[in-house]
């Protein structure tokens, strides 16, 4: 018999598989805490569980890891971890220390299959789904690796945010997404806020309904132009549903949400979404003025430097180039950040996660045809 992974399993489920060796809740309470809260990884060790229990898991459990390939520590303190999910598929994690707290960047899936144009993710294709075992794993090898690199005390925690802005579409991967922020939610488990959770998107509209009615956590959708024609070429899944049909699924989710703002990411490439006139259209349709159906959606707007990679074509936008659009938003009343870019000299900031990916949809070969978008100085990928 298959041993069931408990990495794969939120509080619930552990309830349930304890339920049919014949434990009470409690027990499964204990066992959780033991695993994501200690740490530990060996049923003998968890030394207030009845031995015939120990046992009785021995044979029916166990606690499985990810095995690491690669740690890096950048100058600036971020670390990034390269793990091996089988088959030929690593994926990464990256922890990121800041003076108050300390944010870990999760992956969602081995590749991605949205294939945006600026992702280096996107330009490996796709392999596979992360089981929920595989995600709750990168957070807790990263929280009790770094507890003791850290040396904190009992009760201390390493991570109190977690991103899901590694590799993936983490609402491409919904039925093993919930489980896992499950676990990283629950007072038994990780206990981070809600607030403190955020799931970033490219804008899947149904499964946004999906989070907020089965559980609603910060939502960073990745935006990255301002009208339909653009983000169509930059971010493909658009020409299903479109910018409108987006924004009326931020306000709606907006009504469960644990903050009240929407967080809209925006990779400024050179030329091609970052003038101050695109600025302005952004401006209006955020707030409701730019698009027929559009409504005004609540957000902050994060803009994030463009991270080069060589297959993409693309080049970072100058720096007064960003700063002069994040100057439009922020004077129409729009709390803006231009976000610092940290570890990339280990490779380990936003869009430069590649890890390893054994691609099964030709993603490459569909990129290589298309030309890269740019309404000022238009160009073909080489
Ligand atoms: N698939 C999800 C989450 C992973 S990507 C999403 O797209 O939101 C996390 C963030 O990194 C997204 O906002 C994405 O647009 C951004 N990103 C991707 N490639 C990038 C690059 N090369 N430089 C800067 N940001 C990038
Ligand atoms: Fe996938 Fe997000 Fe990268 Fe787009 S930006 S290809 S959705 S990981």
């Amino acid at each position: 018999m298959e041993r069931l992974n408990l990495l794969d399993v939120d509080l619930d489920g552990l309830v349930a598989f304890c339920g049919g060796l014949g434990e009470k809740r409690f027990r499964a309470v204990q066992l959780f805490r033991w695993i994501h809260q200690k740490g530990e990884l060996e049923f003998d060790r968890m030394t207030d569980l009845a031995r015939s229990l120990r046992e009785k898991l021995v044979e029916v459990a166990e606690v499985r890891p990810l095995t690491v390939i690669s740690e890096h520590v950048s100058a600036d303190g971020t670390v990034k971890w390269l793990f091996d999910v089988g088959q030929g598929n690593a994926i990464e994690t990256v922890f990121i220390p800041e003076d108050d707290r300390g944010t870990l960047c999760v992956s969602s899936q081995a590749g991605c299959a949205v294939g945006c144009r600026f992702c280096s993710t996107g330009h490996q294709g796709f392999s596979r789904n992360l089981s929920t075992g595989e995600i709750v794993a990168q957070l807790w090898h990263a929280e009790h690796h770094l507890r003791v690199r850290l040396g904190l005390k009992d009760g201390e925690r390493a991570i109190d945010n977690v991103v899901m802005m590694g590799m993936g579409e983490p609402l491409q991967n919904y039925a093993a997404l919930v489980p896992a922020l499950r676990t990283m939610l629950d007072d038994h488990g990780y206990g981070l806020s809600r607030r403190r959770v955020t799931v970033s998107t490219s804008g899947m509209v149904g499964m946004i309904d999906k989070l907020r009615d089965d559980c609603p956590v910060a939502l960073a959708v990745s935006l990255h132009a301002p009208d339909d024609a653009l983000r169509d070429q930059l971010v493909p899944l658009n020409r299903k549903d479109g910018i409108a049909a987006l924004m009326q699924a931020c306000v709606r989710y907006l009504e469960r949400a644990p903050r009240d703002f929407i967080t809209f990411e925006y990779c400024m490439l050179d030329g091609v979404n970052d003038s101050p006139e695109q600025a302005r259209q952004l401006v209006d349709l955020v707030q409701g003025r730019g698009m027929a159906d559009a409504p005004r959606v609540s957000c902050k707007l994060n803009v994030i430097p463009f991270n080069p990679f060589p297959a993409s074509g693309l080049k970072r936008s100058p720096r007064e180039q960003v700063t002069a659009f994040a100057k439009v938003l922020q004077e129409a009343g729009i709390v803006t950040t231009i976000r610092k870019t940290r570890g990339d000299d280990i490779d380990a900031a936003c869009g430069q996660l590649a890890g390893e990916v054994q691609d099964r949809t030709q993603v490459q070969v569909r990129m290589m045809r298309s030309p890269v978008p740019s309404p000022r100085s238009p160009r073909a990928v080489p």
